[in-house]
């Protein structure tokens, strides 16, 4: 079977092609499959949005189809950015401004831990999907430190470890993240 990743993001359809590839006969990019949709992510749940987007790719298409939706909740904020990680700071993907947020809504707090989330879905043509989560524990530091990774990377330090995941290579990131870990769990569940 063919599978459509819900994505044009490299780093992400690269990761998810390695961990996949067995499994389809096989996968590629929305680009790829000369498919051009934005789905509206407007879901309460990064669960609810990677579903819609699945669903949608699939109906489109008439093939698999997998998307993900990602972000990070810092707990004495209560859970936020959450699913508004990407655009916390207001204008979408400006990492600088969400950063200074957080930096600027957890000043004086004495709990600084914070998780990342991934929710995987596979929708498949039929209306069936199946679906996983994989999660990254950890805290956000008082500056930042690195320059790889993207998004809240600079300020986040993984529980065991001391460097923050923009000190990290992609590979050694790539041991350790919730993306990965929603993928090998999705793994476990499409065998
Ligand atoms: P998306 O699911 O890839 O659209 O991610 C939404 C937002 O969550 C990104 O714009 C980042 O702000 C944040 N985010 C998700 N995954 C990561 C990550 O691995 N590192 C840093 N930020 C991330």
């Amino acid at each position: 079977m063919k599978l459509i990743i819900a994505s044009n993001n490299a780093h992400k359809i690269k990761e998810i092609k390695e961990i996949l590839k067995g499994e389809f006969d096989e996968i590629v990019s929305l680009r790829e499959a000369g498919i051009s949709h934005e789905t509206v992510e407007d879901g309460k749940t990064f669960l609810e949005n990677a579903m819609k987007k699945a669903r949608e790719i699939a109906e489109i298409s008439g093939c698999a189809a997998l998307s993900d939706d990602s972000g990070i909740c810092v707990h004495a904020l209560g859970g936020a950015p959450g699913v508004f990680s990407a655009r916390y700071a207001g204008e979408h993907g400006d990492d600088e401004a969400n950063n200074d947020l957080v930096l600027k809504n957890l000043e004086g707090s004495a709990d600084r831990s914070a998780h990342y989330t991934c929710a995987v879905v596979v929708a498949y043509p039929d209306g069936s999907e199946v679906h996983a989560e994989g999660y990254m524990y950890g805290k956000i530091i008082c500056e930042r430190r690195g320059t790889h990774g993207f998004g809240y990377d600079p300020l986040f330090v993984p529980d065991g470890q001391v460097r923050t995941v923009a000190e990290m290579t992609d590979e050694e990131k790539n041991k350790i993240s919730h993306r990965a870990r929603a993928l090998h769990a999705l793994l476990d569940v499409l065998r």
